[in-house]
Parts: structure tokens; C-alpha cells; sequence
């Protein structure tokens, strides 16, 4: 047995304090982290209960964007007005994740940090690099089929899985980090990080650093934002392949466009090649093939996950295509 100790904390002071310690890890609705700790995966020394903090807010800023606190519930933060209304993919892509009854518990901050479902990650009796630094991985050979094709290196092709982010690296949101020196900001681009030489190394924090909110940017254009997700069965499944798009049209052409993947990378991916790809042309069916092409063009596929490159293309192609008005 491995002893834990537990530690609620009420105000950002008492929460650095306490993440001071190493082995420290905060505990918010735990719907990643306890299941990681009853697989032995994750194995901290200290549980710092963070739920007390006054963090659950969702509010409007005065640039037209909105400010969403590290401890709102996803539920919340899909359904509040200000979200559905100025943001409507990242709506849709909160209520595609898992289950009412988890997106009732998950919050913004952990959704952000939560792991990947690598099986290979989640058995401790399996190589894994991400695991266990230097160990190996066992899925490189081993059974890839919902691995990264984006984003990957030698030492791991875990895919990232959440929905939420996937809109907010279309839309540049910003993460707000409380430090023992102050705050800073993370652009959310530079958040997540490519798995290299240290897959163990999944963002930009700093230990005993604390996520308080997520600032997301105004972006008029984003009220026409379509988020799509494919995957094995119809509710409470990983992404294969999703897509957030966001399309700015005037008389029929690009005049903008933000598109990121979800489900095919090792991070969320914003795909820029494809919004190069899009920008000017007539918003039409070839615009929309060419910026999957350009998206997808440096896709690394292993052993089984090779269906996924044609998979995403079409997912962005349908997704664009619903953007600009056209259901058929
Ligand atoms: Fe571990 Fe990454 Fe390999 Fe999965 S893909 S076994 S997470 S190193």
C-alpha cells in the first residue's frame, strides 16, 4: 500500500502551498486522476483538493471574449449562454465528450490536463515512454489503431483526447496560471506539448503551478462554427477524427477561417495549413478538399491507424461544408 495524503484548500495561497510539495497533484472532479490511481498509473503523494477555490465562473470581458474559471463544470460551461451563443463548437464539443454524468463532475482546468487513452499508458505492465521515461513503447509496433497520425516522434504516438480542446486551439485561448510569484498567461497553442524526446512532458506548467481560468478571445466569425466528431459508437466514445471550424464568408468566399482536428494528433491540433489553404477561394466543395489535404499532409500513419488520414479529410471536409451552410 502506498500512503496518500489529502489536503482541501480554500483560497490560491493555501492551494501553492500545498502544491509545493513534490508528488503533489490537485484533485478537482477526479474523473481522470482516480481512475489513473486505482490502474497505479498515477501514484501521487499528496492529493490537494481544490474544488473549495471561488473558480467556477463563467463571465463576459470587456473585449467581447469570455472568462471561463479553472473549476467550472463542463456541463456548465457547454450550456451557459455566453458559450452557446458566441461559441457554438466549443458547446457542441463539450456535450460530445464522455457522459452527462462525468461532464457533470470534469472541469475546465482538468479537461485540459487530462491523459491520454493509450492502453498501453493505462496497463503497468506495458512499455511506455510516457509512463516510465526510457521504458519503450509498446504501441508503436503493438495495436495503434486510435493513435496519433499528427504530431508524433519515435517515442510516442499517443493521442491527446479531449473535445473541448479542440475549439479552444481554433479560437487562441489563452490559459491564466497562478504562479508563487504572481500570474502569468500560456497561449494555448504553447499549453500542450509534442511528445519529443520526453512524451512524459504534457504541458507548460511548472510544478506547483495552478490553471485558474481559460480566456477565451472574441471572434465574431465563430457564431458559424460547426464542431464534428467520429468515433466507434454513437455517445461516450474517443474521438477517431473530429473537427472545429469556424468560417468567416463574404459573397461566397473565405474571408477567414480557424480549423483544428481533434482525435489524430499527439496535442490539439490547429491546423493552420489548411486555413492558408482556405483563405480567398470560393467557399465551395474543392476549397474544402484542398484544406483537408494541406491538414493532413504531413500525417505519420503506423500499422493500424493508416484509415485515419482519409477519416479526418473527410470529417473536415463534411465539417466545412456544414459551416458554410450546405447539408446536403
Ligand atoms: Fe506510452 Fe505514448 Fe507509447 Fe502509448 S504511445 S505506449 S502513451 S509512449
Amino acid at each position: 500500500m502506498q500512503p496518500l495524503a489529502y489536503r482541501s484548500v480554500s483560497d490560491e495561497r493555501h492551494a501553492l502551498d500545498a502544491l509545493r510539495d513534490s508528488g503533489a497533484r490537485c484533485l478537482a472532479g477526479g474523473t481522470t486522476i482516480v481512475d489513473l490511481m486505482k490502474l497505479h498509473v498515477e501514484r501521487p503523494a499528496t492529493l490537494v483538493d481544490i474544488n473549495g477555490l471561488p473558480l467556477d465562473r463563467v463571465e463576459a470581458l470587456p473585449d467581447g471574449g469570455v472568462r471561463v474559471g479553472a473549476l467550472v463544470r463542463n456541463s456548465d460551461m457547454a450550456n451557459h449562454d455566453l458559450i452557446r451563443t458566441r461559441y457554438p463548437f466549443l458547446s457542441r464539443a463539450i456535450l460530445a465528450g464522455a457522459s452527462g454524468q462525468i461532464r457533470n463532475m470534469a472541469t475546465t482546468a482538468g479537461n485540459l490536463m487530462q491523459r491520454t487513452r493509450c492502453y498501453y499508458f493505462r496497463d503497468t505492465a506495458a512499455a511506455c515512454n510516457k509512463r516510465d521515461p526510457g521504458a519503450g513503447c509498446a504501441a508503436m509496433d503493438g495495436y495503434n489503431r486510435i493513435h496519433a497520425v499528427l504530431g508524433t516522434s519515435d517515442r510516442c504516438i499517443a493521442t491527446h483526447p479531449s473535445d473541448m480542446c479542440v475549439p479552444l486551439a481554433a479560437l487562441d485561448a489563452v490559459v491564466r496560471v497562478r504562479t508563487s510569484s504572481g500570474e502569468r498567461t500560456i497561449s494555448f497553442a504553447d499549453f500542450h506539448l509534442l511528445p519529443g524526446d520526453r512524451p512524459d512532458h504534457e504541458h507548460a506548467l511548472a510544478p506547483g503551478e495552478l490553471v485558474t481560468a481559460v480566456d477565451i478571445p472574441p471572434l465574431a466569425f465563430a457564431r458559424r462554427s460547426v464542431y464534428l466528431k467520429v468515433r466507434d459508437r454513437a455517445s461516450y466514445a474517443f474521438a477517431l477524427a473530429s473537427a472545429a471550424v469556424a468560417l468567416d464568408l463574404d459573397a461566397g468566399r473565405v474571408r477567414g477561417a480557424r480549423v483544428a482536428l481533434g482525435g489524430v494528433a499527439t496535442k490539439p491540433w490547429r491546423a493552420r495549413e489548411a486555413e492558408a489553404a482556405l483563405a480567398g477561394r470560393a467557399a465551395d466543395g474543392d476549397a474544402w478538399r484542398a484544406a483537408a489535404d494541406a491538414a493532413l499532409a504531413q500525417a505519420a500513419p503506423r500499422r493500424h491507424n493508416a484509415f485515419k488520414i482519409e477519416l479526418a479529410k473527410r470529417t473536415l471536409v463534411r465539417a466545412l461544408a456544414l459551416a458554410a451552410g450546405d447539408a446536403s
